[in-house]
C-alpha cells in the first residue's frame, strides 16, 4: 500500500507531495518548492524516510527547497534532461521574473518517459508531459497521478513561459486524458481531482476540444 501526504509550500503555494510505501516508510519527495523546515517536520511527524527527490519540472516554485533537503538528508535529485539545466539557471527557472532569490542546484539522475521509479515496494511510472515547461514529467502509481503544472482542477498549465509550447501542452493533456477516469490527479497547485472530473467539467479542456464524455 502506498501513502500520500500533501504539504503546501513557498510563495506560490506549491503542492509538495510525500509519496511512499506504507510498509517500509520510505518516500519520495515530489516538488519540494520551499519551506524545507515544514517538509522536514512532516517527514518527522509521519516517521518517514525520504529516499529521493523527484521533480515534475524545474520552475523555481517547485525546487526552492531542493538544495537544503539534498544537504540535510543526502538525497539524490531526479528530473528530466530538458529540466536539469533550469536548476542552475535563474532565468529559465522563472525566479528572476518573480524577483525570488535563486539557489543553484543540480540533478543527480535523469528520468525519461517509460521509466519505473521504485520507492520501497511501490512503483511510480514516468510519463513525459512537456508543454508547460520544456521537459515536464508526470509520475503515476497506485491510482494516483502527479502531474505538475500541466493539468489543474478546472484549469490547464500556462504556456506563455520560456520553454512552454501550446501544441506540446495540448498533446500532453491528451495523454493524461487517456488515463483511467478514476485516476486521482495531484497537481502542482490547488486541490486534487480526477481524470474523469476534468474530462467532464474542466472549461479549459472543453475550449481545446479535449473535454466531453
Ligand atoms: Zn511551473
Amino acid at each position: 500500500m502506498a501513502f500520500l501526504h500533501t504539504i503546501t509550500v513557498g510563495p506560490l503555494e506549491t503542492n509538495c507531495y510525500l509519496f511512499g510505501d506504507e510498509a517500509t516508510r520510505e518516500c519520495a519527495i515530489i516538488d519540494p518548492g520551499g519551506d524545507e523546515d515544514k517538509i522536514a517536520g512532516a517527514l518527522k511527524k509521519h516517521d518517514l524516510r525520504p529516499t529521493m527527490i523527484l521533480l515534475t519540472h524545474a520552475h523555481f516554485d517547485h525546487t526552492g527547497a531542493v538544495a537544503a533537503l539534498k544537504r540535510r538528508y543526502g538525497l539524490r535529485v531526479g528530473g528530466s534532461q530538458a529540466e536539469a539545466r533550469c536548476l542552475a539557471d535563474a532565468l529559465l527557472s522563472g525566479a528572476t521574473w518573480f524577483g525570488i532569490p535563486f539557489k543553484t542546484t543540480s540533478a543527480d539522475f535523469l528520468i525519461a518517459d517509460g521509466d519505473d521509479l521504485r520507492v520501497g515496494n511501490v512503483v511510480l511510472k514516468v510519463l513525459a508531459t512537456p508543454g508547460h515547461s520544456a521537459g515536464g514529467l508526470s509520475f503515476i502509481g497506485d491510482g494516483l497521478a502527479f502531474v505538475g503544472d500541466v493539468l489543474f482542477c478546472d484549469g490547464i498549465g500556462r504556456y506563455d513561459l520560456p520553454g512552454s509550447d501550446f501544441e506540446t501542452l495540448r498533446r500532453s493533456l491528451k495523454r493524461l486524458l487517456a488515463l483511467d477516469d478514476a485516476m486521482r490527479v495531484y497537481p502542482g497547485h490547488g486541490p486534487a481531482t480526477t481524470i474523469g472530473r476534468e474530462r467532464r467539467s474542466n472549461p479549459s479542456l472543453a475550449e481545446l476540444g479535449l473535454g466531453g464524455e
